[in-house]
């Protein structure tokens, strides 16, 4: 497979057209932002962590009935990936209180939540990907109508409910997560992006250790190390 020119160039990768006008190439870069990329920095290595953890969990939710964009993986940090228009929400679900949840609710950071809470956030990094509900959606015309909405809380809920009981199993907590869909050439809503710790939060079980990007945000060891525990979880 070719790689041809850039398309796009997002923070944690970048996306590459090839000699197949359906498929794209994603190149998971080693860089690392927060805060609407307030915070800045890099990470050798972290790209081909997240490269090689999403392709883990893609396949374990294909595995599952849930339809991603993962052709197959091209080398250490690439992904042959099938082409789709990005629906410009991004879907967050939470089992755990924390975050900005916390901040803006006032829970009780490390609170198990009665339920499984999904948002969406409208995806434009200029207003700083802000909380929206349905109406928001439909006003700013992100989905087609409103049953593409129930159907990206259905997804988040079904990958929630494959991915805690997976990780469970390695020793980790699955604390919150976010999502990103797209719609392929034939209309399908397809799972697109990453899963990785760069999107998901992630604790040891046993002692609470978080081993995602909270890392980078919040100063607490390398996150390296946190990443590559979580990969060699899922392995085993
Ligand atoms: O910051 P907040 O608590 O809203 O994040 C919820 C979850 O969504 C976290 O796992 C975080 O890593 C992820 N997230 C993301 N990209 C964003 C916002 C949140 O991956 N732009």
């Amino acid at each position: 497979m070719t790689k041809k020119e850039m398309l796009y160039e997002g923070k944690g990768k970048k996306l590459f057209f090839t000699d197949d006008e359906n498929l794209l190439i994603s190149e998971f870069k080693d860089d690392l932002t927060a805060f609407n990329a307030l915070k800045k920095g890099s990470e050798e290595g972290k790209g081909a962590l997240n490269c090689k953890i999403s392709k883990v969990l893609f396949d374990l939710l294909e595995k599952n009935g849930i339809a991603t964009h993962l052709v197959q993986v091209l080398s250490d940090n690439e992904m042959l990936v099938k082409k789709v228009s990005i629906i410009p929400i991004e879907v967050v679900v939470r089992n755990i209180a924390t975050g900005s949840l916390v901040k803006r609710l006032g829970l009780t950071d490390g609170e198990k939540l009665p339920f499984t809470l999904v948002e969406f956030y409208y995806k434009d990094d200029s207003l700083g990907d802000p909380l929206i509900n349905d109406a928001h959606a439909m006003l700013l015309k992100t989905v087609k109508d409103v049953s593409e909405l129930d159907k990206l809380r259905e997804l988040g809920n079904k990958v929630n409910e494959v991915l805690v009981p997976f990780f469970d199993a390695k020793g980790l907590i699955l604390v919150d997560f976010k999502l990103e869909f797209g719609v392929d050439k034939d209309g399908n809503i397809l799972l697109a992006d990453e899963i990785s710790p760069d999107s998901c939060r992630l604790w040891d079980k046993n002692t609470l250790e978080k081993l995602d990007k909270d890392r980078f945000r919040q100063d607490i060891g390398s996150v390296r190390a946190g990443y590559e525990r979580v990969l060699n979880a899922i392995l085993n």
